[in-house]
């Protein structure tokens, strides 16, 4: 069976044993917590992340991709944000990074290097080539990374002065949260 194969199978077996808890009608896109949270796509927060937070189904937006990075003022993540918050009732929004990060390693030379063995032409690369540096090579320290993205996030013109914007974060192994940024002290809310 490929992935697909196996995806489908599993799919089958859980509609027709859908338990009653998903089927609630009071989840819908809202997120009744008011909460958007951004963080990385790191393998080990699947159905990790979320209960560490206390947080459930229809509670918040989670917005992820490769190590937590914004890499523009008007980017896909800032999108999703200045949706979350003008669309979609958000008021909150919380950056995790977490301890052992992937991105923390990879360079772009080391992902051209991979890019060019598996065929991808050359000039492609040297396209993006400045984009991937601005991107991979200012990556060291998750910690950082966060301080970072909060900054990012909080002085963007386009997201309102009063939304909180918290920097935390997370052990992938042992679950513990640790705040980095207290984004109500930074918009001065008590
Ligand atoms: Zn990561």
């Amino acid at each position: 069976m490929n992935s697909l194969e196996q995806i489908l199978a599993a799919n089958r077996q859980f509609v027709e044993h859908l338990p009653s808890s998903y089927e609630s009608e009071e989840n819908d896109k809202m997120p009744n917590r008011h909460l958007a949270i951004f963080t990385c796509m790191d393998t080990r927060l699947v159905e990790f992340l979320e209960p560490a937070l206390g947080l459930g189904r229809g509670e918040a937006k989670m917005i992820k991709n490769a190590g937590n990075t914004i890499t523009g003022p008007f980017e896909a993540i800032m999108r999703s944000l200045i949706l979350s918050v003008f669309e979609l009732g958000v008021n909150e929004i919380i950056v995790i990074g977490h301890h052992d990060c992937g991105m923390a390693n990879t360079t772009s030379q080391g992902l051209t290097a991979k890019m060019l063995a598996r065929g991808i032409s050359p000039d492609a690369i040297k396209m993006v080539e400045h984009s991937m540096e601005k991107w991979l090579d200012t990556f060291h320290h998750p910690e950082d990374n966060v301080k970072e993205v909060v900054e990012k996030i909080r002085t963007n013109p386009l997201i309102p002065k009063d939304v909180p914007v918290h920097g935390l974060m997370f052990h992938p192994r042992t679950g513990k949260i640790e705040v980095i940024v207290d984004g109500y002290s930074a918009a001065n809310i008590k």
